[in-house]
């Protein structure tokens, strides 16, 4: 299909070391507790972003809706940018799952400003529904992988903590955040009552993401794992590779070197206009040009080269741990062709 597949972080492999660490793991039965490997990826996990307890759950959109139902009541109202994921990329399921109504902000640059927060919380009365939760992204993936500074997601979360409302952290990218502005995990994540990170994205892991919090937070989320149908048994097969992608997390600064170049060289091209990424999505602006951005992704796939479109005029690259820096200068030579 392609042999350059930048489509996303999602398509990275499972390494030798992670298929060697699945075959050999020690297993139990992880619904009653008894899977020793998950148990030890989920207290390095929690102990990494500094939260009492964390939950392995198969995908980041599951963590993510079980957050939404363990911090929200149905009926009540989620605050999210109109762009995030949780909005735009789980098929509904605040309302499907859980009964939640998406109240949409616009954050400017990724975050919404304690200003936004203050005027949107309220407390349920006769006519409207109360705020239930407020959900950040860092990165921000449809803001082209922008990373938030600690200090603004402390602001919001002071600023949504004045009106009694938790915040969920969607940091499916979490570490891409914190490799680039060189933040500690735990640091980042202090602020926030509940963070998602993926294993599976430029992690490498094949599957799986984690989701972290307090104590009781973590075990009304396990519950509601079971009640969607993610109570696993012999997960150690896929906890273990897990564990390792946990030590990968400094290797994502290879992944934001190659897309600033990527960028660099797609900018230098005619009618391309590629702002400079922080992280390893890259965002370009056909706009210019005599082709709109499915005609730009299909040339790149006719050259063996995958990316995505956004909309008509966005192309999405993202860079990974199986696409190095001499794949993306052969990237750059194809697409010149175009
Ligand atoms: C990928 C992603 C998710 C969901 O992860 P899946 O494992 O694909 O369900 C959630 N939030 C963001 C921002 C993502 O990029």
């Amino acid at each position: 299909m392609f042999d350059i597949d930048l489509r996303s972080d999602t398509v990275t492999r499972p390494s030798d070391a992670m298929r060697d660490a699945a075959r050999d793991a020690d297993v139990g039965d992880d619904v009653y507790g008894d899977d020793p490997t998950v148990n030890d990826l989920e207290r390095r996990a929690a102990a990494l972003v500094g939260c009492e307890d964390a939950l392995f759950v198969p995908t980041g959109t599951m963590g993510n809706q079980i957050a939404a139902q363990v911090h929200a009541d149905p009926g009540s109202e989620v605050v999210a940018d109109a762009d995030a994921h949780i909005v735009r990329w789980e098929l509904g399921g605040l309302a499907r799952n859980a009964g939640l109504q998406t109240r949409t902000l616009d954050a400017e640059n990724g975050i919404f400003t304690p200003e936004q927060i203050h005027a949107v919380c309220h407390d349920a009365d006769l006519h409207r529904p109360g705020t239930g939760l407020v959900c950040l992204e860092n990165t921000h993936n449809a803001r082209g992988g922008l990373a938030v500074p600690v200090d603004r997601i402390r602001a919001v979360a002071d600023a949504a903590g004045a009106h009694d409302v938790p915040v969920h952290l969607d940091g499916a990218r979490l570490f891409n955040a914190c490799v680039a502005l060189d933040v500690d995990p735990a640091e980042m994540v202090a602020p926030v009552d509940s963070v998602l990170f993926c294993l599976s994205k430029g992690l490498g892991a094949p599957v799986g993401s984690i989701l972290a919090g307090s104590e009781a937070f973590i075990d009304e989320a396990r519950r509601l794992r079971k009640l969607h149908g993610g109570g696993m048994r012999q997960v150690g097969i896929i906890a273990a590779p897990g564990l390792l992608a946990l030590e990968n997390r400094d290797r994502l600064a290879e992944d934001h070197a190659n897309a600033a170049r990527l960028a660099a060289g797609l900018d230098a091209l005619d009618d391309l206009s590629v702002p400079t990424p922080e992280t390893n999505i890259v965002v370009v602006d056909v706009s210019a040009a005599p082709f709109d951005a499915s005609a730009f992704v299909d040339a790149c796939a006719d050259r063996g080269v995958g990316c995505g479109a956004i909309d008509d005029a966005h192309v999405r690259f993202c860079t990974h741990r199986d696409v190095d820096r001499a794949a993306v200068e052969t990237a750059l030579d194809r697409i010149e062709t175009i």
